[in-house]
């Protein structure tokens, strides 16, 4: 792959805005579809050619990223009519979406029958991430591809290539966005008993990030879009909830329990229908919010 060649690009959305406009500003020239046509201006004004379908993306470029919201619409977009396997030019797809192992390996075997290469890179980071290009992208496939691959995928931030088995690099993905959905789940009980109390609930988080008890909620979701009441962090609940729903069926197949894992399915599946699909994640601390009725506040916003 050398700069100048096209690459396609399949879901401009939150996550695929940031991460194709990082590949053109490193030198990329791309080819792009979105269903949402506002999605897909800003890259055509910077020169990106829009295609009409993911098969024309996929005549267009040998190497496609997608970046979609869930399974059967990533299964849709690849296999289904006017898909990336009807491409005449397309040797290897990417996924940066949390599909899950069990699509991906679905997808795996149906592109492998048309010697198309499937790659797994689910990423972590969120938006934040995804614009300064310090991504978690977690990899797997066949090794030759994904080394031939890997310049690509550092423009998104570290790599950690895992191994050949297909959607292997989405069970990593599945287990870390367990955690960061049970961090928001976790520290917003404590929070909200600290603000019951009496406690500053900013002061409470500089404590909790000054100890042990720190993690990626405390440290990034609640300064951003907790303390402030935006509530816009960047990652929609429904895809969260998709992401936890996910990760406890996968581990239930492994044999795996996940007792603590299953109740944090339910609070996602109550912010879900509280809040609606569209609301971001965050508001899970809305969600303890009204049960204790007290609100986690900065007293300086
Ligand atoms: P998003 O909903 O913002 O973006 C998805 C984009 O896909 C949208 O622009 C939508 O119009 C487009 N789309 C939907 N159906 C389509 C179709 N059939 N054909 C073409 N385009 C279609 O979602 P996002 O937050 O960017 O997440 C994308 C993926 O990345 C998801 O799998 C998500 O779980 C994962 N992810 C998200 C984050 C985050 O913080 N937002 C972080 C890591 C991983």
């Amino acid at each position: 792959m050398t700069e100048g060649q096209v690459l396609g690009f399949i879901g401009i959305g939150r996550m695929g805005a940031p991460m194709s406009g990082r590949l053109m500003d490193a030198g990329y020239s791309l080819c792009i579809y979105d269903t949402n046509p506002e999605a897909t201006k800003p890259l055509v004004a910077r020169g990106a050619k829009l295609a009409k379908s993911p098969a024309e993306v996929a005549s267009a470029s040998e190497i496609v990223f997608l970046s979609l919201p869930t399974p059967p619409i990533v299964q849709a977009v690849v296999l289904g009519p006017n898909g990336v396997n009807h491409g005449n030019t397309v040797k290897t797809v990417i996924d940066l979406s949390t599909t899950g192992p069990s699509a991906a390996k679905t997808i795996a075997q149906a592109l492998g029958e048309r010697q198309v290469t499937w790659i797994d890179a689910p990423v972590s980071g969120g938006v934040p991430g995804a614009e300064k290009g310090t991504l978690a992208v977690m990899v797997s496939g066949p090794k030759a591809v994904a080394d031939a691959v890997d310049p690509l995928l550092k423009v998104f931030g570290k790599t950690f290539y895992t191994g050949e088995k297909p959607g292997l690099a989405q069970v990593a993905k599945l287990g870390n966005n367990l955690l960061a959905a049970a961090a928001i789940v976790l520290s917003s009980e404590a929070v909200a008993m600290g603000v019951k109390a009496g406690l500053d609930p900013k002061v409470m988080i500089d404590i909790i990030n000054a100890g042990s008890g720190r993690n990626s909620a405390t440290q990034d979701k609640f300064p951003k879009a907790i303390l402030t009441g935006t509530f816009d962090y960047g990652f929609a609940t429904a895809l969260s909830y998709k992401d936890v729903r996910l990760c406890i069926d996968e581990a239930e197949a492994l044999g795996v329990p996940m007792i603590a894992g299953a109740v944090i399915r339910q609070m996602l599946a109550v912010t879900n229908a509280k809040f609606g699909p569209d609301s971001d994640f965050t508001s899970i601390a809305k969600v303890i919010e009204e049960w204790a009725h007290v609100e986690i506040r900065s007293k300086k916003s």
